[in-house]
């Protein structure tokens, strides 16, 4: 589903990611872990395409994302690729992103009617199942500001995937909650990831819920990668003393 060919980003001088190279599987659950500034929301922007690709190809779903430098040169991937491509994606971001003059339906309903051109009744339709999903039946007239971070949350979780992504990426998005929030948010992110085939990208320092939810772990160190195994051996057994030194930093 997504495939890292020898990616390279580059903010001026400095270099993020260095050939980096690895794939993530139709449906597996991937949790990205490693220090801060190690790359890891580097390459969730690359997805998103909020960021251009300094060399390499990032292919997802057979198709090469974005753009790629050839002797000094961008040459982009052709744009109905690119559109087709994203629409495939859903993030959710630390800082929930709600629009705040809508309401949660509207918050929900909005892309699948104006990017996917749902009807208005199916797109409602989904969002009520959607918002039963993440439990928060009763909250779709309120509008977001009436909502706890927690269920801003859960809204924008519930907001990816009317979108049904194959992707869905998750930049530690527990990070602003209070501490009491938290447990609810990972449930239902632990729901999805039971229970659907969506592809799963997550960079978390929660790390008991990396460990029951991710099918593999990439520890990342200066743009690399620099272990990666089942969250057992990693959690339990790390191999490598970055790993090991990072553990015992965030435990
Ligand atoms: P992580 O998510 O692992 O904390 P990031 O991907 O956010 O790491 O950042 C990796 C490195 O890239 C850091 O050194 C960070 O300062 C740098 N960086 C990220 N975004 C930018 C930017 N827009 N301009 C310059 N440097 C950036």
């Amino acid at each position: 589903m997504i495939r890292f060919d020898q990616v390279v980003k580059r903010f001026g001088d400095l270099t993020v990611l260095d050939h980096l190279d690895f794939s993530v599987r139709r449906g597996e659950k991937v949790t990205l872990i490693g220090p801060s500034g190690s790359g890891k929301t580097t390459i969730l922007r690359l997805l998103m395409t909020l960021e251009t690709i300094s060399d390499g190809v990032i292919w997802v779903d057979g198709e090469p994302l974005t753009h790629v430098e050839r002797g000094g040169k961008l040459v982009p991937a052709k744009e109905k690729h690119l559109r087709a491509v994203r629409t495939k994606i859903g993030m959710v971001f630390q800082q929930f992103n709600l629009f705040p003059n809508m309401t949660v339906l509207e918050n929900i309903t909005e892309a699948p009617i104006h990017v996917l051109g749902k009807s208005k009744d199916e797109a409602r339709e989904r969002a009520r199942h959607l918002l039963d999903v993440v439990g928060l039946s009763d909250k779709a007239g309120a509008h977001p500001a009436q909502l706890s971070g927690g269920q801003q949350q859960r809204v924008a979780i519930a907001r990816c995937c009317a979108m049904d992504p194959k992707v869905m990426l998750l930049d530690e998005v527990t990070s602003a909650l209070d501490p009491e929030l938290v447990g609810d948010v990972l449930d239902v992110l632990r729901t999805i990831a039971e229970t659907t085939d969506i592809t799963m990208l997550i960079v978390t320092h929660e790390m008991r819920f990396a460990r029951e939810v991710s099918d593999r772990v990439l520890m990342f160190d200066s743009g690399r990668i620099v272990e990666q195994g089942p969250p057992e051996q990693i959690f339990e057994a790390p191999a490598n003393e970055r790993t090991r030194k990072f553990l015992e930093a965030v435990r």
